[in-house]
This record gives structure tokens, C-alpha cells and sequence, in this order.
């Protein structure tokens, strides 16, 4: 029997596998497969890749390479860049599938050398289909993002702290530039919020800033979001200053503003909803307290974001 079909296929082992890659060290670390799959996820999302078989499709290539150029040069300068080498090497991950052409199914070579080469040899490749759910939701897609990013490229490199941390005016720039640079933006986007996720509830240690809540697993899966306090959608704000760490009822909460807070960080309830909650404390008996807050000064949530949300979100009268 084979042993891979031993473990349960939830989203910590994918999680492991995704940890576990198996890339190039020789010359640091290649990071073709977990761009590979940051692009795969990308298209998914995206619903350009509607069905769980991957193609060696142009629109792929592109995706990869554009992720290639974005991520700080460190991780790339020492590595042929090209979506052949990982959409093949990738096979010997335990969750990456390839249909072979006739004359390669009993036996493939054993490096390939171009995407010519690579047509020959493959037909199209699949995930395993539990992944494939997996990232077509958007919570387990997100644990997914940051385990490739926190294993695999280091956030306190400065330049990828110059992607992440930063807010470089996207708002702008997207009503701008031609739709090419939207896209890059959006990839920026995508490493930009794994960083935030990952620095909110780490900032929070874990806990939501509403209730107090702290839950987590061996894996440092939380039961806490990173919730953007200006929406994301629409500023595309993703500074340590714009977030709050919340479990995911007070995150629906303040998302559809029941609450918000003061300018002495106190929390304010709103009057326009029922509640029944027989077995824990009733969110309006959190009215007037003050919200749970990071150590540093620094990181605590700005003003003007704050304000916002009780101008345009909150329910007030
Ligand atoms: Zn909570």
C-alpha cells in the first residue's frame, strides 16, 4: 500500500508538504515550486484555472515569471529562471500528479531541459483534489500562502519588507497604469498579506483585541484572523496600523460594523442588532471597554483608519 495514503489529507498536511518541498539547496534555496504554486493558487482564485488539471499554458508562464521578478533578486540570482524546471520537479511532492505522453509513461527522464521538452514529456499535471478544495476556500487557501511564505522567503529581508510592509499608494497607481502593472501589483498584494496576516496575529500573540480569545495548534493555525480596518478591497492597506487581530465572530462583527472603537481605542456597540447568547458574555456587555492593544505604541491601530470605520462601517444610528 502506499504509505502517502496513510495520513489524513487535511490542510496541516498540505501544509507540512508545503514545508517540506523538495527544492535545489546547491546554490541557497530555488524558489521555483513555491512560486510554481503561488502562481497555481493565484489562478485558481482568480478562476482562471477552473478544473484541477494544469496545463503548460502561457498564461501560467506568465504568472510565474512575473512572480520570479517581483520577489527580491537574492532568492533568484543564482537560478535559471523557468516554469518547466518545478512543473516537472514538483512530482516528487506527495500532492503534484503528472499524465505523461504514451511513449513517457513507463519511463521519464530524469531532468528536463525547456518547455519543448517539457510538452513532450507531460501531458498536464493535477493536485491532489483535497488541495485543490483547499485553495479554492478562501481560509485554508490563506494558511497555504503563509506557510509557502514563511518557510520559504524570509520577511525581514529588506527588500521583500519593502513589498510587504509598505504601502505603496495602490489606489493610485491602479487607476494610472496599464492593466500589466495592476497585475503586478496584485502579485505584490498577495505576498503583502501573507506579511500582514502573519505580523497581526503575532503582534496580538494570538489572541482576538475584541474578547480576548486565544486558540491555537501545534501548527500556529489560530482561530484569530488579521482583519484589515479600512477594507482591502478598497484601499488596499496593508500596514501593521490598518489591522486588528479578531476570532472570526468579531471579525464578521466589526467587518459589518456592530462594533467599532473610539479614539481611546474603547469599544462601541452598536444599538442595531440582536443578539442571543446564552452561553457566553453578550457583545454589548463589551461596550466601553477598551480594546486589547499591542505592546509597542508603534503598532497600535491608526486614527484615521479607525475614524473611518466608524464614518463608513459602523452602524451607528
Ligand atoms: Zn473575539
Amino acid at each position: 500500500m502506499d504509505t502517502k495514503n496513510n495520513f489524513p489529507k487535511n490542510i496541516n498536511y498540505y501544509c507540512t508538504c508545503f514545508k517540506n518541498l523538495k527544492t535545489d539547496k546547491s546554490r541557497g534555496v530555488a524558489p521555483h515550486q513555491p512560486l510554481l504554486l503561488l502562481s497555481i493558487i493565484e489562478l485558481i482564485t482568480q478562476d482562471i484555472i477552473k478544473e484541477n488539471k494544469f496545463l503548460i499554458s502561457d498564461e501560467l508562464t506568465k504568472t510565474f515569471n512575473e512572480y520570479w521578478d517581483i520577489v527580491p533578486s537574492d532568492y533568484t540570482c543564482r537560478y535559471k529562471k523557468g516554469l518547466y524546471l518545478p512543473f516537472y520537479h514538483l512530482r516528487k511532492s506527495p500532492f503534484w500528479h503528472l499524465t505523461y505522453h504514451k511513449q513517457y509513461m513507463e519511463e521519464q527522464p530524469k531532468k528536463i531541459k525547456s518547455y519543448k521538452q517539457l510538452r513532450e514529456v507531460v501531458k498536464y499535471a493535477q493536485l491532489d483534489q483535497e488541495l485543490f478544495n483547499f485553495i479554492k476556500s478562501e481560509n485554508s487557501r490563506n494558511e497555504l500562502i503563509d506557510t509557502l511564505m514563511s518557510m520559504w522567503f524570509d520577511s525581514s529581508k529588506k527588500e521583500l519588507e519593502d513589498i510587504v510592509i509598505f504601502n505603496d499608494n495602490f489606489e493610485d497607481k491602479i487607476t494610472q497604469e496599464i492593466e500589466e502593472s495592476q497585475k503586478i501589483y496584485l502579485r505584490k498584494s498577495v505576498l503583502r498579506n501573507a506579511s500582514f496576516r502573519k505580523a497581526i496575529v503575532h503582534i496580538y500573540e494570538y489572541q482576538c483585541a475584541f474578547c480576548h480569545l486565544r486558540v491555537t495548534h501545534s501548527l500556529k493555525q489560530s482561530i484569530v484572523d488579521a482583519a484589515h480596518i479600512k477594507p482591502l478591497s478598497q484601499f488596499y492597506d496593508s500596514n501593521i496600523n490598518n489591522g486588528l487581530s479578531l476570532c472570526k465572530n468579531h471579525h464578521w462583527a466589526f467587518d459589518n460594523g456592530l462594533f467599532t472603537i473610539d479614539d481611546n481605542y474603547k469599544i462601541i456597540i452598536s444599538s442595531h442588532f440582536k443578539e442571543y447568547s446564552p452561553n457566553c458574555r453578550s457583545m454589548r456587555e463589551f461596550n466601553g471597554e477598551e480594546l486589547l492593544l499591542p505592546k509597542l505604541n508603534l503598532h497600535y491601530p491608526r486614527l484615521d483608519a479607525i475614524q473611518w470605520h466608524r464614518s463608513n462601517i459602523f452602524r451607528s444610528s
